[in-house]
């Protein structure tokens, strides 16, 4: 009862916030952070002696220890983290926190902490977001994400029931027990949205995890019939959604966004989250470059408004069938089953040039083990590993493109 009062209330908040003026959230923005950052200051030893430079994953990785504010140990986490993901149990916890591993978009390991309560304030939050109707009625929600699901869990239970799928498993099942279930939302990242049309009809589909090409969008919207909703999140928060008129506004109810600018409109966001205590985020600097809005949208929310996300990401890998066709493979498995291969790799790149050839960079001590990882994991997709041709530089890309250890330099059809 208590949890389903929390959610309750960090979605109504969400609901009263939706319309509220710029002017009220700036002074709650400024109100909150000053909280804190009072908290952090108090109870992270990290904090304490920082004297408000940009944070990076590396930062926060490399200061685990002295950075959360329950002095849960990096190596402890780790290995809790780490022994959940071999064996796909979704739920690790430490000291009554859930503990999850990321492999990131800039390739680096990270580890987060969230405490329930946590939880509960991003459940309520995202509900407030991508809900087609309210709280009240009976909603079915299924999820393609290789994400915690305890997360969903957690409100798996009264007027909003959610289905959690495995990115893993074969798609015909996929289809079927997609058809079965019915579903009032769909929420999938967009490589898979485009595989499950004609599976079921939902009231709102909506894509995470990878950038949704505009050329992907209209697709998707004519298949399902309907415009696509967007999360965008990430390990580091719940950053923005779409609002009823397709406008991808950021989380100002939950997040400061400063913008380091690229140019006029281009700009990296160094974020602040408004909530987070277990790992207070303050000034963290995205991987991601966001394409500003510059007309209001009629929504009617004054959260910052973004044409477009830009350079996200992760690329999805293909790999070829033994009885023909192909199959995406998310580039964040391919990113995890190399750096669980050691801790020590630190740098790597996999290119796929052609559906049958992966050129790989990696140094050349972890080259064996990491052939065999990719190899277990296109088997275990049901798939015909690749070639992987080794190379001893990284390789080349436009000069002004942003990192993308996974990526993929050929067209499928
Ligand atoms: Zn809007």
């Amino acid at each position: 009862m208590r949890k389903k009062l929390t959610i309750l209330f960090y979605y109504l908040r969400a609901k009263l916030r939706f319309r509220a003026s710029r002017h009220s959230i700036l002074r709650w923005q400024n109100r909150r952070r000053a909280h804190i950052t009072h908290f952090a200051k108090t109870h992270s030893l990290f904090y304490r002696n920082c004297c408000g430079e940009l944070l990076s994953k590396k930062i926060m990785m490399d200061h685990f220890s002295s950075f959360n504010t329950q002095q849960i140990d990096k190596g402890e986490a780790f290995a809790i983290a780490l022994a959940a993901e071999r064996s796909r149990d979704f739920q690790p916890t430490i000291h009554g926190l859930t503990v999850g591993l990321s492999s990131g978009t800039s390739g680096n390991r990270g580890l987060f902490l969230v405490s329930e309560q946590e939880r509960l304030a991003w459940c309520g939050a995202i509900l407030a977001k991508i809900l087609p109707r309210s709280l009240w009625y009976r909603q079915k929600v299924a999820l393609f994400l290789r994400a915690n699901s305890t997360l969903y869990e957690t409100i798996g239970s009264g007027t909003i029931s959610f289905a959690f799928f495995d990115l893993l498993e074969d798609l015909s099942t996929t289809r079927k027990k997609l058809t079965a279930y019915d579903p009032d939302v769909l929420i999938a990242p967009p490589s898979v949205l485009l595989r499950l049309a004609g599976t079921c009809q939902p009231k709102r589909v909506i894509s995470v995890a990878e950038v949704l090409t505009s050329n992907d969008e209209r697709r998707l919207a004519d298949v399902f019939s309907q415009k696509i909703f967007q999360i965008y999140q990430c390990t580091e928060g719940f950053l923005g959604f779409t609002c009823p008129h397709g406008t991808l506004h950021l989380n100002e109810d939950l997040l400061i966004i400063e913008k380091e600018y690229i140019d006029d409109r281009r700009f990296i966001p160094i974020i602040t989250d408004l909530y987070r205590t277990t790992q207070p985020i303050i000034r963290y600097r995205l991987d991601d470059i966001l394409v500003e809005k510059k007309t209001l949208c009629p929504c009617g929310c004054s959260f910052l408004a973004l044409e477009r996300i830009e350079g996200r990401c992760d690329d999805v890998l293909y790999i070829a069938l033994p009885q023909g066709g192909i199959r995406p493979l998310f580039s964040d498995f391919v990113s995890r089953r190399i750096i669980f291969v050691s801790e020590k790799i630190e740098e790597y790149e996999v290119v796929q040039t052609a559906l049958t050839r992966w050129m790989i960079y990696v140094k050349s001590e972890f080259r064996p083990l990491v052939e065999k990882a990719l190899r277990d994991l296109c088997k275990e997709a049901g798939g015909q590993p690749p070639e992987f041709v080794f190379v001893d530089q990284p390789l080349p890309r436009p000069p002004s493109a942003k990192l993308r250890r996974i990526r993929r330099e050929y067209e499928t059809v």
